[in-house]
């Protein structure tokens, strides 16, 4: 119970990666708060930690919107469990597109749900961290923010973006005792990979030489090291959750 006495707030907890690392991190001691874009997605999420014994809430967020960000951390400190000391920024779409026929709407979308999300969430809840003097911030990028991939120009820009980000953040509230850190994962077996054909699937494991999709178990247990003991003098670095694709 490494986490015993840790808020951990995790966004976009309603499946998936998300979901994963709520439980884990709960399973490890924090006091969960996983978030969902609806009211019977938060309540999912109440019934899943409660199912696997993890003191907890779901509740509603929409990470794209400013006030919707501030509303819950309003919430969070008026109803309980109070403030995070464990954030994990999760929440991220993909719109798909070669270049040449993304609009505006999807590249804003994009960017305003992965990247500008993550300002915002972190605002919210570093003034309670700094504080404190402690506190965990993981950012979910991507292997596509390293490697770039066709058709994911807004999605690349997004994920590279957060690496930045952490790294320039943890440079800033490192002498408070919170470190910031980022969790690419690679190919990972979600929904969001789930909608590629089974031909699309083949050849990315062409690229891993594990062999395998990754599991939200994968990337859960790397964004729990860095949350945990075993992470407390590291910062600002990127841990890659990907089976070895790098090296292919
Ligand atoms: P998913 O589509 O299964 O889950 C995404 C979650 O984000 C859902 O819970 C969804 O409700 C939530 N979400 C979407 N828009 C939101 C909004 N505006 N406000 C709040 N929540 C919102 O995807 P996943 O595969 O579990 O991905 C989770 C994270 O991991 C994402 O940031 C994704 O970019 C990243 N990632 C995934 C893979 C992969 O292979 N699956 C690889 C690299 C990175």
């Amino acid at each position: 119970m490494e986490l015993k006495g840790e808020i951990a707030v995790v966004t976009g907890a309603s499946r998936g990666i998300g979901r994963a690392v709520a439980l884990e991190l709960g399973r490890r001691g924090a006091v969960v708060v996983g978030t969902a874009t609806s009211e019977a997605g938060a309540e999912a999420i109440g019934a899943a930690l409660a199912e696997a014994g993890v003191e907890g809430r779901g509740m509603v967020l929409d990470v794209a919107d400013a006030a919707s960000v501030e509303a819950f951390y309003g919430r969070l400190g008026a109803e309980g469990p109070g403030m995070p000391t464990i954030l994990v920024n999760n929440a991220g779409i993909t719109r798909d597109t070669l270049l040449m026929r993304m609009g505006e709407e999807d590249w804003r979308a994009v960017i305003e749900t992965d990247l500008t999300s993550v300002y915002r969430m972190c605002r919210g809840a570093l003034r309670a961290m700094m504080k404190a003097r402690r506190g965990r911030i993981v950012n979910i990028a991507s292997v596509v923010g390293a490697m770039g991939n066709a058709g994911q120009t807004n999605y690349a820009a997004a994920k590279a973006g957060m690496v930045g980000f952490t790294k320039s953040l943890a440079r800033e509230v490192g002498s408070r005792g919170i470190t910031v850190n980022a969790v690419a994962p690679g190919y990972i077996d979600t929904d969001m990979t789930r909608a590629l054909g089974e031909a699309q699937r083949q050849a990315l494991l062409d690229h891993v030489p594990l062999g395998r999709l990754g599991t939200p178990e994968d990337v859960a247990a790397a964004v729990a090291f860095l949350a945990g003991p075993g992470g407390a003098y590291i910062t600002g670095e990127t841990i890659h959750v990907n089976g070895g694709m790098y090296m292919a």
